[in-house]
C-alpha cells in the first residue's frame, strides 16, 4: 500500500504517517513531518491518499456509532508494513 520514498527520511514520515493524521505526534515530531512533505513528493501524496481514505472513513460513520468497524479498518491499514529491502 505505500507509495512512501525508499530513503530514511521517508521510511520515518511513512511510520508518522499515521501518527500525523490521529494528531498524536509531539509538534516537534509533526513539524518534522510536514517539513518532510514539503521535499518530497512522493510522501505528500502517500498523506494525502491517506488523509483521504480517511476523511472517507470518518464520513462514512457520521450517524453511525461502529466505532469498531473503523477501528478494524484502521488495525488493517497499519498492519501493512512499510515498504523496506
Ligand atoms: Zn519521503
Amino acid at each position: 500500500m505505500s507509495n512512501c520514498g525508499s530513503g530514511d527520511d521517508c521510511l520515518e514520515a511513512c511510520k508518522r504517517l499515521f501518527g500525523y493524521l490521529d494528531g498524536e505526534l509531539t509538534a516537534e515530531q509533526a513539524a518534522e513531518f510536514e517539513a518532510h512533505l514539503a521535499r518530497c513528493g512522493r510522501c505528500a501524496d502517500a498523506h494525502a491518499a491517506e488523509r483521504k481514505l480517511l476523511a472517507a472513513i470518518k464520513s462514512s460513520e457520521a450517524g453511525s456509532t461502529d466505532l469498531d468497524l473503523r477501528r478494524r479498518i484502521l488495525a488493517a491499514l497499519r498492519a501493512t508494513p512499510p515498504r523496506s529491502e
